[in-house]
């Protein structure tokens, strides 16, 4: 099985860049006579082995691909009937969506500088500016089978040799090729555009007011309404500290995510606190949250804790808030990237990620918080 190991070889080289694959971000698939081996859930791609791909017949995933509609927990199930090996792990829920790319190396990143572009008032616009019309630009639906229908919708009437990429406003991004060596080059050359763009267009300056956060104070108030202790962390950045000191933070801090699987670790907005008003800070957190699954729960979901996992103290700077030190990893790393990217965004027009109505459908989608539990 050479192609299978080539795909190990090239998804960990994806996997440990940070810039590209954050926390189990992103997938990869090879085909090897008509079965398609895509990232099983719960691997990471930085240190996944080959025991980590889940084998489904191509057959059974274009069946899939042509139906009208189908819902999640079907979706799963006949992804599991087209596995040649039981035994393997789930296969990742994009796995239609790498079948019916007409490639053998199919690569999906989260690509910072690439969600970073798509982020903004004028997304699509300047994503397209970007690549011109050799990449394919989809709007923002839920992962998985609705995506795959969204991706067939946009290259309907153009040749896949035409297409160097695809890429998901909001989400991430596609490359693909025969060779995997080849489709790893192409997801970086991609996102290298996007990153140029930045340099260009949005380098991050350093002016900030820096001082201390009261961590003791945010400790006890988020630690009750957790339900358990957390740990705060500061994140001694110079973006940190920049984004803090930003007269519109309100606005910033309700435009969302990175990119949608983050909101499953960091809720889908951080907790704006004054300083002095620690507590009303926080409370107000937790009333906003509990609007926001009112507004959007359809009766049947079960709310998740309101704490805030991360927070920006005006004009100090920037925390998370942990409850172990694998959490305050994760939390530390994407908030970093997150506050990266909101300032870029700001000075290419705003930073605006996905609607709240989207996030909760991702916050409650019952395969994410199964990926979780586990
Ligand atoms: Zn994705």
């Amino acid at each position: 099985m050479e192609l299978l190991k080539e795909r190990v070889r090239t998804s960990r080289l994806l996997g440990q860049d940070e810039n590209l694959v954050l926390y189990g971000g992103g997938n990869t698939s090879v085909k090897i006579d008509g079965i398609l081996w895509v990232k099983g859930s719960g691997w990471d791609l930085g240190t996944i082995e080959e025991a980590g791909f889940a084998p489904v017949r191509m057959e059974a995933l274009l069946d899939i691909a042509k139906m009208d509609s189908i819902s999640d927990s079907e979706l799963v199930r006949l992804q599991k009937e087209g596995m040649t090996d039981k035994a393997a792990p789930a296969p990742s829920i994009e796995a239609v969506v790498h079948a019916i790319i007409p490639y053998k190396f199919v690569d999906h990143t989260h690509a910072d500088a690439v969600v970073t572009v798509s982020n903004t008032p004028n997304g699509r616009e300047l994503i397209e500016q970007i690549y011109g019309d050799k990449v394919v630009v989809v709007d923002y639906v839920m992962p998985g089978f609705i995506l795959s229908k969204a991706i067939a919708e946009a290259v309907k009437g153009r040749e896949w040799s035409d297409i160097e990429g695809i890429v998901l406003l909001n989400h991430g991004i596609f490359s693909f090729d025969d060779d995997g060596d080849r489709s790893y080059q192409k997801m970086l050359a991609l996102v290298k555009k996007a990153s140029d763009f930045l340099a260009q267009n949005a380098q991050i300056e350093n002016s900030f007011l820096a001082s201390e956060v009261k961590k003791a104070l945010l400790k006890d108030e988020i630690s009750a309404l957790r339900g358990c202790e957390v740990e705060i962390y500061t994140l001694d950045t110079v973006s940190a500290k920049t984004l803090a000191s930003l007269a519109n933070l309100e606005e910033i801090i309700c435009g969302g995510p990175l990119t949608p699987e983050h909101v499953i670790r960091t809720k889908p907005r951080a907790v704006i606190v004054e300083e002095g008003e620690e507590a009303q800070s926080i409370k107000a957190y937790a009333d906003w949250y509990g609007s926001y699954f009112e507004a959007h729960n359809d009766g049947t979901k079960i709310i998740l804790d309101k704490a805030p996992r991360w927070g920006v103290v005006r004009g100090k700077g920037v925390f998370v808030a942990a409850k172990d030190d694998k959490e305050a990893k994760a939390l530390k790393d994407i908030i970093s990237h997150t506050v990266d990217a909101m300032l870029r965004a700001e000075m290419l027009g705003g930073w605006q990620s996905l609607s709240l109505k989207d996030i909760f459908a991702i916050e409650y989608w019952e395969l994410e918080q199964a990926k979780l539990k586990k």
